[in-house]
């Protein structure tokens, strides 16, 4: 940013220098040629025979005369250089009292108070703006997620880094790759950042291979006051550009808009309804592509039309648009279908090759495809409404369809992470809907999971005190407390028919431990000791329980019960018992072929 903003003024003095030192080089260049040709007449044999004399005192004057016009054009020279140097020194001058005066107009502009100390805006960026502008960066923030104030003023062609591991920079592929369309969807998105995708897009893909851009407009809002500038922009703006854009690149892009909104599942099978290329990359508008990203997605399409497949994300910072690079990994999700990050395949380590695609559970959104094949196996689920869970259908599908999903290291795309989204103030009612929707539809006997995970609060709670909860703990670390009650996951207890109280959240993942409660037979603390390790050493984990009755470990006939310790806070003890008794908020009747109540 600053940089950005010195650079016309680092530009003009690198200029006037340049001018400077190449008068310079040139006036020494001359000098010296004069010195040679002086040298050269000095040397001058005399003949003996006068004519010869007479023809060499001619040639002598002629030089002379040559010498003393040289002189004349090498003195204009210094003449010009000298009036030159000094319009460099006047105008260097006039550069620093800029530059100074710059400074001071800054300082002076430098705003007495932070008009938003709180925002996450301004957390690391603004320092310079006048309360006016921090008022208006501040407004379109709100309205965005994103540093809209920022976004306009960088260039649509900026430069970013390349992230990609050097080895990519090895691969060659080949010249007859398949067609690309490019799908950009969008809703209420501001008209720099859609500009700056798509100028990504045209300058890092191989002309030959993209075949088309098409913009997607999910309804956009257009009636409501404040978004009166952003219709205008998005309508009419929008459509001015795109005119421009074809006028240079003929049919080059496409919008198509909704009149309704429908939801982000929706706006991407319009993209991939219009495309006609082979291949298609759906993607959201707030992303800028990183150089060579298209072509390993394009050859490995062709070696396999079935694998569905991501490029790796970098983020663009929503504060600063500075890139964060990250880490190579897979695409997971947890019982919620919320997407997260996983750790790369041991298969996949093993082969030694970092430009190797990586199989992967999921998506995280993003996609490319054989445009054919995503229709055969159904393209995404249209009855995904607004946000989520649409990623982890369609994963679940392409596995099951024989299709597979892949995540390419050296396809990269720098990703927007809002701070918040412009349609939502709440996501969860969606992520939860669609989730649901996904678990009846795919997950046979684990959809309990998904419910669990997502609808009951399942606390143990002492009658002694209703207001606290058996909860996890700090972690780490593995002694159970008791806590006010807050509903959160540290305090999920699952009683197991089988005997265990599983304790904290429920863990979707092979490596992951889920958490026992345990007697470890001396002490009165109990603790809590991963599952599978504590049923193979025998500990004992396994208790007697009903709803509204005592806890009694089947091994050691201890009570898990509550007392009050010297500051009279209640704590958790494993003891004779006194008949105090627990209740679980929720009861399903049978793990894994539970009603969810
Ligand atoms: N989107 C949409 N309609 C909606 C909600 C979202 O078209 O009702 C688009 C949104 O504009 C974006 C994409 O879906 O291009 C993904 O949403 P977002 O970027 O908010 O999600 P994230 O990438 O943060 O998971
Ligand atoms: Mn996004």
């Amino acid at each position: 940013m600053m940089f950005r903003r010195n650079f016309p003024k680092v530009l003009c003095i690198g200029l006037i220098l340049a001018i400077a030192i190449n008068l310079l080089v040139f006036y020494s260049r001359g000098t010296s040629q004069i010195s040679l040709l002086g040298h050269k007449e000095l040397q001058l044999p005399l003949s003996e025979r006068e004519g010869e004399v007479v023809k060499r005192l001619s040639h002598l004057e002629a030089d002379l005369q040559h010498l003393k016009e040289s002189m004349k054009l090498a003195l204009k020279q210094q003449e010009s250089m000298n009036s030159t140097l000094t319009r460099v020194k006047v105008e260097v001058r006039s550069v620093q009292n800029a530059v100074k005066s710059t400074e001071s107009e800054a300082q002076k502009r430098k705003p007495q108070k932070k008009l938003f100390p709180h925002s996450q805006l301004f957390k690391q960026w603004g320092d310079d703006l006048s309360e006016a502008e921090q008022q208006k960066a501040q407004d379109l923030f709100e309205k965005f997620g994103y540093n809209v104030y920022l976004s306009d003023r960088l260039p649509l062609n900026r430069t970013i880094p390349d992230t990609r591991d050097s080895r990519c920079l090895r691969k060659t592929y080949s010249s007859q790759l398949p067609s690309l369309s490019v799908v950009l969807i969008f809703m209420n998105e501001a008209l720099s950042i859609i500009e700056r995708a798509v100028t990504s897009v045209i300058n890092r893909t191989p002309s030959r291979l993209l075949k088309e851009i098409i913009l997607v407009d999910d309804f956009s809002t257009n009636e409501l006051q404040p978004y009166v500038r952003l219709a205008e922009e998005l309508k009419t703006y929008l459509d001015e550009k795109i005119t421009l854009y074809n006028h240079q690149y003929p049919g080059l892009l496409k919008i198509i808009r909704h009149a309704e909104r429908k939801g982000l599942a929706q706006a991407r099978n319009t993209g991939w309804e219009a495309a006609t290329a082979d291949v298609v990359a759906i993607l959201d508008a707030h992303i800028e592509v990183n150089i060579g990203w298209a072509e390993p997605i394009l050859a490995r399409i062709q070696e396999d039309r079935t694998v569905v497949v991501s490029p790796v994300f970098d983020n663009i910072r929503f504060d600063t648009f500075i890139l964060s690079k990250y880490e190579l990994a897979v695409d997971g999700f947890n019982w919620e279908l919320w997407c997260r990050y996983d750790a790369l395949p041991q298969a996949w380590i093993d082969l030694q090759d970092v430009t190797a695609p990586v199989k992967s559970p999921s998506i995280m959104g993003i996609l490319a495809a054989n445009r054919l094949f995503l229709g055969e196996i159904g393209s995404l689920d249209g009855g995904m409404l607004v946000y989520g869970g649409e990623n982890v259908e369609l994963s679940l599908r392409v596995w099951q369809c024989g299709g597979k999903i892949e995540v390419l290291p050296c396809s990269r795309i720098a990703h927007l992470e809002r701070s918040h989204k412009p349609y939502a103030l709440d996501l969860s009612p969606a992520l939860k809907r669609n989730a649901l929707r996904v678990a009846e539809i795919w997950m046979g006997e684990h959809k309990h999971m998904v419910y669990l995970a997502w609808n009951i609060p399942l606390q143990m709670k002492n009658t002694l005190d209703r207001t606290i909860c058996v909860d996890r703990g700090p972690v780490p670390g593995n002694i159970p407390i008791m806590y006010p009650c807050h509903e959160f996951s540290p305090q999920n207890v699952y009683y197991h028919l089988t005997g265990e109280f599983y304790v904290g959240p429920l863990v979707a993942e092979a490596t992951a431990a889920d958490h026992c409660l345990t007697d470890p037979g001396s002490g009165e603390k109990p603790t809590l000791e991963p599952c599978s390790e504590a049923a193979r050493k025998g500990l004992h984990i396994h208790w007697d329980f009903k709803q509204e009755g005592a806890a009694v470990n089947r091994d050691t006939k201890r009570c898990l019960e509550i007392e009050k310790d010297a500051s009279s806070a209640y704590v958790l003890v494993l003891q004779t018992c006194t008949s105090q008794v627990w209740e679980l908020q929720h009861t399903v009747g049978s793990w894994g072929h539970a009603h969810a109540p």
